[in-house]
């Protein structure tokens, strides 16, 4: 056991026995490590343990079985994810995604900082559909999915309308359309915005304004991509799956 300072990020807690709690949460030093808050009704940490609160913690992280919390020194929630059905559920998936990805106990500080800086854009109302795709796409390479949107894998040209073919693993240049007659024959706009998805940076994160109809082209190949590839199921998916009706009926 070693008592460690570290940053983290609450991604749930269940009630265990009667009065005690355990917490999972992605530590920004150790990794994603379960937490045991013994009376947590009563414990001072209480409140501070809610999902989606960033804390600044003291910790006992035992390398194997449970860790322990000592002191909370600061805690952050957010207050528009908390409040907002949709930011919320976007969110959540996202955070199930970034917790399915990696195993526990293993150290992920990259992956650790994307996924806050996920959270903060969607906190400050950056079109949250876009956010949740870069972290989709980015994330697939954690998968061990390597896909590259930028060049046909046959001529390597970079600058004609693109198709992407599961035969190929990879994208078709107008030129090298006929190697696959199932290719996908999504269009090239979706493809061109799926390779700047993966290559931006959430830290310098421009603007991204898309019709709703693109966004939707967009999800759908993600998805399709997910299936193919991932193979994940996360239950917070399905919720965002059904929002859109509620979408419609809340306009
Ligand atoms: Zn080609």
């Amino acid at each position: 056991m070693q008592n460690v300072e570290t940053r983290g990020l609450v991604l749930f807690s269940r009630n265990y026995r009667e009065q005690d709690k355990l917490v999972k949460i992605f530590t920004e030093s150790f990794g994603k490590r379960m937490f045991f808050v013994k009376n947590a009704g009563k414990s001072k940490f209480s409140s501070s343990l809610q999902n989606f609160t960033q804390l600044d913690l003291l910790a006992a992280i035992n390398e194997e079985g449970l860790s322990f919390i000592s002191d909370i020194s600061e805690a952050v929630s957010y207050k528009y994810i908390n409040a907002d059905i949709f930011a919320q559920a976007y969110a959540s998936y996202i955070i199930s995604l970034a917790d399915v990805a990696i195993a526990d106990n293993q150290y992920d500080a990259a992956l650790y900082g994307f996924l806050i800086k996920a959270l903060e854009l969607i906190e400050n109302r950056v079109d949250m559909e876009v956010v949740t795709n870069i972290f989709e796409l980015q994330l697939m390479s954690r998968f061990g999915a390597q896909l590259d949107f930028s060049q046909c894998v046959f001529c390597h040209r970079t600058d004609l309308p693109m198709d992407f073919s599961y035969k190929f693993n990879g994208c078709l240049c107008r030129n090298h359309f006929d190697q696959d007659m199932k290719r996908e024959h999504i269009a090239p706009n979706v493809i061109f915005l799926c390779h700047s998805f993966m290559a931006v940076n959430l830290e310098t994160l421009p603007s991204i304004n898309l019709s709703d109809d693109l966004k939707k082209q967009i999800r759908s190949f993600i998805d399709a991509l997910y299936d193919h590839y991932i193979g994940v199921h996360v239950k917070a998916k399905k919720f965002i799956d059904g929002l859109g009706d509620w979408a419609d009926i809340m306009k």
